[in-house]
């Protein structure tokens, strides 16, 4: 059973009715978030009664906003391992580092449990058709949930994106169209193709859900810590879903009364130096990001120039004691060679990021021996192939 209450705007307040589509706050161009009734759960449903239920994202279904079980869209998300990784800390010279390791997630990537969420969601408030714009790794969740679903799907997706994501997207049977540009581009796409045809848009942020299922990254954490939150994470950020989501987590949590400590981590946004909106900002002690022109990265999931979110991100690294860096393509692969072979994880280019950012954390003294940092590597590498030195293109 869910807990929801309604959907708020950030911004400027308003209530949003959570029974009926939603998208954004059209008056302030923001997302909009979900209030879930939290001193009530908090009175019926204990932690301990969460962790003794099957394994999966939905066993914490109280605090995602599908109302009927019937309507729980499963394909095996969530419950990713969080794997210690001492050889790489110690090359580092840290000591408790760990990976989020959520190229588990059916499709690869962690956008299975956003996609879970939304899909789920918007079939249970009647949607019959999906449209999404993307850098990859959403198109491929998207049209493996709406098949799951039983529910026709379309993709706008730029013509560089790796090869893997247009295949799998088709293969589940989306209608899959190549843009030439970057994700924003596909998104107006999207957009006018959403209102041409009555499509349900699932852009980042555009929809309230998606975010829904990417915050269970942070319930997961804290149970898996024990009932606390590590110092430090470290993520990959384009359009920011995780990010925020997690942010939003924690506060639950707290108000849930189920961490041991209220203490949460400092959160460190990781983009490419190709294409770092979120960076330039934070480095300009700016509230909102700036287009980023020119945008250009092998970490496809982080070629994301305008971040629709950008005020909630920027809150959070801000409100955490955190920060952004930028990583460059050349750091981002010597990386995800260190990940490999110091403890045989193949992760997407986005994750390497992490490590690669890491590094860099380590290296200027801003992460301590002690502290438990959390490095998320959000991907497989597999699906990237192409990209990479010898693969496909390269030897085309
Ligand atoms: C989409 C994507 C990201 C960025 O995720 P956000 O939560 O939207 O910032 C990172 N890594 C991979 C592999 C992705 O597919
Ligand atoms: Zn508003």
């Amino acid at each position: 059973m869910s807990y929801l209450l309604h959907l708020y705007c950030p911004e400027c307040g308003r209530v949003f009715d959570a029974e009926r589509v939603q998208t954004y706050c059209h008056d302030c161009a923001s997302p909009l978030l979900a209030r879930y009734d939290l001193p009530r759960l908090r009175a019926e449903v204990s932690r301990a009664a969460v962790s003794a239920r099957p394994r999966g994202m939905w066993r914490w279904h109280a605090v995602l906003p599908v109302r009927d079980d019937e309507h729980h869209l499963t394909l095996g998300e969530g419950d990713t391992p969080l794997l210690p990784v001492p050889r790489l800390a110690a090359a580092l010279g840290l000591e408790r580092v760990f990976v989020k390791d959520e190229s588990f997630n059916p499709t690869g990537s962690f956008k299975a449990r956003g996609m879970a969420a939304a899909v789920a969601r918007a079939q249970e408030l009647g949607v019959t058709a999906l449209v999404v714009p993307t850098a990859g790794n959403a198109g491929g969740a998207l049209a493996a949930y709406a098949a799951r679903a039983g529910l026709p799907a379309h993709v706008f997706m730029p013509a560089d994106a790796p090869a893997a994501n247009v295949q799998e997207a088709r293969l589940y049977g989306a209608e899959v169209q190549l843009v030439i540009g970057l994700i924003s581009d596909a998104g107006r796409l999207a957009a006018r193709a959403a209102a041409e045809h009555g499509w349900f848009d699932v852009s980042t942020f555009k929809e309230p859900y998606r975010v829904e299922g990417k915050k269970i990254m942070g319930y997961e954490l804290a149970e898996a810590f024990g009932w606390t939150l590590p110092e430090v994470i470290v993520y990959p950020a384009g359009g920011g879903t995780g990010l925020v989501g997690m942010w939003q987590a924690f506060a639950e949590l707290e108000a849930l009364g189920w961490l041991e400590r209220n203490a949460r981590p400092r959160l460190v946004a990781v983009q490419a130096a190709g294409c770092a909106p979120i960076v330039r900002a934070w480095e300009a002690g700016a509230e909102r990001a700036q287009f980023y022109e020119g945008a250009q990265t092998l970490a496809a999931g982080l070629r994301v120039p305008g971040p629709f979110a950008d005020r909630l991100i920027l809150r959070a690294l801000r409100d955490s004691g955190g920060r952004a860096v930028a990583v460059s393509d050349a750091e981002i692969m010597a990386a995800q060679q260190d990940l490999a072979r110091l403890e045989g994880i193949f992760a997407a280019p986005e994750g390497a990021a992490t490590v690669a950012a890491l590094r860099q954390l380590a290296a200027q003294g801003w992460l301590r021996p002690g502290e438990r940092v959390v490095a998320f590597n959000t991907g497989t590498g597999l699906k990237y192939l192409d990209l990479l030195p010898g693969g496909a293109q390269a030897t085309q």
